[in-house]
């Protein structure tokens, strides 16, 4: 197990660059300007961005960021990490804290 390698836990992407999930076109995505409330809150607040499709006129949120493979196995285990050592503090506060 190398966790300290520092593992790249995210790629930045450019969905311009990739697929229409509607018609599958490559390239024809183009940066849409947050029409509602709603959408303006979830762009400012996570790595979606709202798309439009040149070719059928699809929009919608795409993230500018993804996970890669390797970087959800680390996730899995630093979340395995905190939550045993979420337990072992439980336990110490409840056997010795409180006597
Ligand atoms: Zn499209």
């Amino acid at each position: 197990m190398t966790v300290s390698e520092n593992p790249k836990v995210l790629i930045h992407t450019n969905p311009q660059f990739g697929k229409c999930p509607q018609c599958k076109s490559v390239s024809t995505l183009h940066r849409s300007r947050a029409k509602s409330m709603y959408e303006q809150i979830v762009r400012r607040i996570t790595f979606f961005k709202t798309y439009r499709c040149k070719e059928c006129g699809w929009r919608g949120f795409r993230s500018t960021l993804i996970f890669t493979r390797k970087s959800i196995r680390h996730i899995i285990i630093y979340l395995i990490i905190i939550i045993i050592t979420a337990l072992i503090a439980r336990y110490l506060i409840i056997n010795f804290a409180l006597t």
